[in-house]
Parts: structure tokens; sequence; C-alpha cells
């Protein structure tokens, strides 16, 4: 049976006066009234905000100088994510770039995609969807039937992908495709691209959802071109690419900070007097995110020892 440990971490002192710092500037931005704090804050997409961010070096904080990243720890990094998300900053515009998408280019794409698409999202203007899902391919991911075929000179990919939050907003998107026939082993024959969705080729449809709200999109590649640079991690690489990515989607703090907000807001509204049960439902909540938090802390401290 598996052992999981999670260590408890100590902040560095860099990492410390970080935290001062980017709650000065949430306050700042507040005060101004650049944005209203919110619940949920890594999906309110805000291109103003993330240039800031970027402008400050919040975002590619890991990355190579070269690339346009600042050579931090992942414990500043961690710091810095944890301040906007529990702030209600709107960070939603270039979440997913930093999470995960700059670090699959960073790691397994070509030095075109490194040297070109890196820089623009570390300085808080190039952003990313994520292309997995497709309409009769969503739990079941490896049931993807976006082709990829051979051309010359790189690949042509038809197919549609759904679901695919901020398109619409975003610069580029990371396609999961079939690049040859299925065989006997269904996680093997795909591939990961990065897509320009400013090129021809691809046309990106509204999904409203229940309240009229437009995050959702259906995104139709048709014939779009790409070129062989434009891979990441290698042809048939793609299972091993899309499991490696969700990693970095499930392991921060993102989702049990996104409810930060309504936490302090109960506990306002409740006020200084509370009666028992008020009070053991926030003591309850608060055990669960100081449980939480240490776990997640424990998981950036792992990432810096380079034990993933
Ligand atoms: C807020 C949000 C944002 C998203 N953003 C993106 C995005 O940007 N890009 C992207 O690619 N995707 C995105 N998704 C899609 C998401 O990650 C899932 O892939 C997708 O929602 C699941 O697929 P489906 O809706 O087709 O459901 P299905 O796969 O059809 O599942 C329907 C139900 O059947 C159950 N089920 C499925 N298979 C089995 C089984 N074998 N045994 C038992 N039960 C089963 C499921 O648990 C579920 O309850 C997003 C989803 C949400 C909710």
């Amino acid at each position: 049976m598996h052992e999981f440990r999670f260590e408890p971490v100590q902040l560095p002192a860099p990492a410390q006066a970080l935290r001062g710092e980017v709650r000065e500037f949430i306050a700042e931005e507040v005060a101004k009234g650049a944005f209203t704090p919110c619940s949920n804050s890594w999906s309110s997409f805000d291109p103003d905000f993330s240039r800031k961010c970027g402008e400050r070096g919040y975002i590619g904080m890991r990355w190579p100088k070269q690339y346009g990243g600042h050579e931090r720890s992942a414990l500043e990094r961690y710091v810095v994510n944890e301040e906007m998300l529990a702030g209600g900053a709107p960070v939603g515009a270039h979440w997913i770039a930093d999470r995960q998408s700059g670090h699959q280019i960073l790691r397994y794409g070509s030095e075109r995609a490194k040297s070109t698409i890196l820089p623009k999202i570390a300085a808080g203007t190039g952003f990313f969807a994520i292309g997995m899902s497709e309409p009769d391919s969503g739990s079941d991911l490896a049931a993807v039937r976006t082709r990829a075929t051979q051309v010359e000179g790189g690949w042509n990919i038809s197919g549609t992908k759904v679901w695919t939050s901020n398109a619409h907003q975003t610069n580029y998107l990371i396609a999961l495709a079939r690049t040859s026939a299925k065989e006997e082993d269904r996680h093997a024959g795909m591939t990961q691209f990065v897509v320009d969705l400013s090129r021809p080729g691809v046309s990106v449809r509204p999904i409203y959802n229940l309240y009229g709200g437009h995050d959702f999109n259906e995104v139709v590649l048709d014939g779009y071109f790409a070129a062989d640079d434009m891979v990441l991690g290698g042809v048939g690489m793609g299972w091993k690419m899309v499991t490696g990515e969700l990693a970095f989607e499930r392991s921060g703090p993102d989702r049990f900070l996104s409810t930060f907000q309504l936490l302090l807001e109960s506990i306002r509204v409740i006020g200084v007097q509370p009666d028992a049960r008020s009070a053991n439902e926030i003591g309850r909540f608060v055990a669960h995110i100081a449980t939480l938090r240490r776990m997640s802390t424990s998981v950036a401290g792992m990432l810096e020892r380079g034990a993933w």
C-alpha cells in the first residue's frame, strides 16, 4: 500500500516578504476600484489585471529568465497564488497558462514555442484554454476523435472540442488529437498540439450556461495547420502529456481557496458573538482549510525539492 505523507513546510524569508508585497498590491487595486474581491476568482477573466501581474513578475515565476520567467522558488510562487486566491483577485485570464500550459511548453515544447510563447504568458498578455474534452469524450478522454493527419511540414487537424473555458478570450489552446488509428492500447496514438486561435481553420462558438453566462465554448478545428514545432512532447505521447498536465491542475490551492471569500463574508455576517452552531460551523470550515493548506504547501515543498 502506498503511504501518503505531507511533511510540514517552513516558508523561507523571501516568500514571507513576497506575501506582504502581494497583499499590498491587492489592497491598492481594490482601493482604486480595479476589482471587487469575489469567490472563484481564478475564473474571473481580466486582461488588465493579468498585465499588471506580469509587470510585477507574478506570472511564470519559476521559469528561466531567458523565456521571460523570474527563476523564483515553488514556495514563492505558492505564496503569490495563495494571496491572489484568498484576496479574490481576478487572475482567470493568465491562470491556465501559468498553471499548466506554459509548464507543458517549457518542458516539452520546441525552441520556437518556448521563445515566442512563454515571454507573452509571463508578461500577462498570452492566454491559454484547455482543449481536451469532446462531445463524446468527457470522462473517457481516451475516446477523443479529433484527428491530426501528417502533411508537409506539420499536421492538419479537424475535430470538435467542447466545454473549452474562456477560448473566446484566449490566444491559444493545447489540443489533444488522435495521430494514429486506435490500437489495442487505447491510450496510444494521441498527441498534444499548440493551437493559435487567431489562425485560419479554427472557430470558437459560445455555449451559454443556465444563467445565460458565457464561460464555455465549442471549438471547431477544420483543417487547422499546426507546424511540426507546435507538437508537444513528441508524436504519440499525448496520453502521458495530458495526465501530467492534469497533475498540475489538481495539486495547487485553487479548489479549496475558491470559496475563501465566502468564508470571510460568513464570518462578517455572523459577527463577533456567534451562536454555538455558527461557531461550530465556522470552526469546522477553518479546520478543513488549515488541513488542506498544510497538504497543499507540502506539495509545493515537494516540487521545490524535485520530489515528483
Ligand atoms: C467548470 C468546468 C470547466 C471545464 N473546462 C474545461 C476546459 O476548459 N477544457 C476541457 O477540455 N474540458 C473542460 N471541462 C470538462 C470536464 O473536465 C470533463 O471532461 C467533462 O465535464 C466530463 O465529460 P462529460 O460532461 O461528457 O460527462 P460524461 O463523461 O458523459 O459523464 C457523465 C456522468 O457519467 C459518469 N461516468 C462517466 N463514465 C463513467 C463510468 N465509466 N462509470 C461510471 N460513471 C461514469 C460521470 O461521473 C458523470 O457523472 C470543464 C468542466 C467543468 C465542469
